[in-house]
């Protein structure tokens, strides 16, 4: 199954700047002022690419003279069996964002069956096939909408076919519309209260779909400050009486969820993702209510390993506090790393956490 095609040397850099994981075996690049060759998921420093030479095999970057390098070790065992398929199948997805395979046609495609493909393809990307594909597009759509004025364009390119067909996929995903995402939320109107919490002021926000915000501050003023900084073009509104019954909903949620008496948050949420985001998101939505892990097992968990600076800075970056624990993020050293409410804040909820668990 596998293809001979010449290799595409700004995609393999790519690859190596990303250092993916995923890419490991299919090739390995030559530094030639060490004289060291890698996997592309190596951990050490990047080299410049002006350096780089890219080899098939291990063999073809010995013949050059180059030696093995001592982090990655490039002559170890390769994966083999269904993680290659696996691989192979990722890679097939990626060049393909204009088609919509389904788990069958994919378990056709790797000679797996769908049972085992869904759980492997799980374990090892941390997203199931599905939400791979639809995270490859919506990877390409946002790129196009980026680069493009026109949005018709942008959907097309990304191989939606149709931008009624873009308009129901993306929604889950994107959160907003692509005419919204490219606007930084114009035309989104997000609703939002300030309540009390035993962890200081909390405030929620949400479009009509579901939380997009959910931060804590000292004073109202600083957290809509907060609020208006991420969602620079949306409009904001104070919630009025009666409050929507749906946000009413979402908040006795978080409140009891703060409270101890609802461990697991089920909210709908309304936010944007890249797909790495989205998978840090949602594996640090596993974490069960009253345990912590670190960067390290976070990034593990999610079959990157080496990605464990990007972990931390994908826990930074979410909006939406409870809801996406990060919190339950620490250091491998058992100090309480960062945490964008404050170190105080993410000690007491732990803290809170662990007495609510251990009293049950
Ligand atoms: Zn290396």
């Amino acid at each position: 199954m596998r293809q001979s095609v010449v290799m595409d040397h700004d995609q393999l850099w790519e690859a190596v700047e990303r250092r993916d994981r995923s890419r490991d075996g299919e090739f390995y690049f030559g530094v030639l002022t060490t004289g060291i060759y890698c996997r592309p998921s190596c951990p050490g420093r990047r080299p410049l690419r002006q350096n780089v030479r890219f080899y098939r095999t291990p063999q073809e970057a010995e013949r050059d003279g180059l030696r093995a390098c001592k982090r990655c070790r490039p002559l170890e065992t390769e994966p083999t069996g269904s993680a290659a398929k696996i691989r192979e199948l990722c890679r097939y997805i990626e060049a393909h964002p204009d088609e919509s395979p389904d788990l069958a046609d994919l378990a056709a495609r790797a000679r797996l069956s769908r049972f085992h493909l869904q759980r492997s393809f799980k374990a090892a990307v941390g997203l199931t096939p599905k939400q791979y594909v639809d995270a490859c597009r919506l990877r390409k759509l946002k790129q196009s909408l980026r680069e493009s004025r026109d949005v018709a364009g942008a959907v097309y390119d990304a191989g939606y076919g149709s931008s009624s067909r873009v308009y129901e996929r993306a929604d889950t995903r994107l959160g907003m519309t692509p005419n919204q995402y490219r606007k930084e939320g114009r035309g989104v109107t997000i609703t939002y209260v300030a309540v009390e919490s035993p962890v200081g002021l909390m405030m929620i926000g949400a479009t009509d779909r579901g939380l997009c915000s959910i931060q804590f501050g000292d004073t109202e003023g600083e957290l809509v400050g907060l609020l208006r900084k991420e969602y620079p073009a949306a409009a904001l509104e104070a919630m009025g009486t009666p409050d929507p019954p749906e946000f009413q909903k979402w908040m006795d949620a978080l409140v009891s969820h703060l409270a101890g008496t609802q461990p697991r948050l089920e909210l709908p949420l309304d936010i944007q993702a890249t797909a790495f985001q989205m998978r840090v998101w949602n594996y640090l939505q596993s974490i069960p209510y009253g345990e912590v892990q670190s960067y390290g097992e976070v990034a593990a968990g999610i079959g990157r390993p080496s990605a464990v600076r990007a972990v931390a800075r994908a826990c930074a970056t979410n909006r939406v506090a409870l809801a996406i624990p990060c919190h339950r993020v620490i250091r491998g050293s058992g100090e309480m790393g960062g945490y964008r409410w404050g170190l105080a804040r993410k000690r007491a909820l732990i803290d809170r956490e662990r007495a609510r668990r251990a009293a049950s």
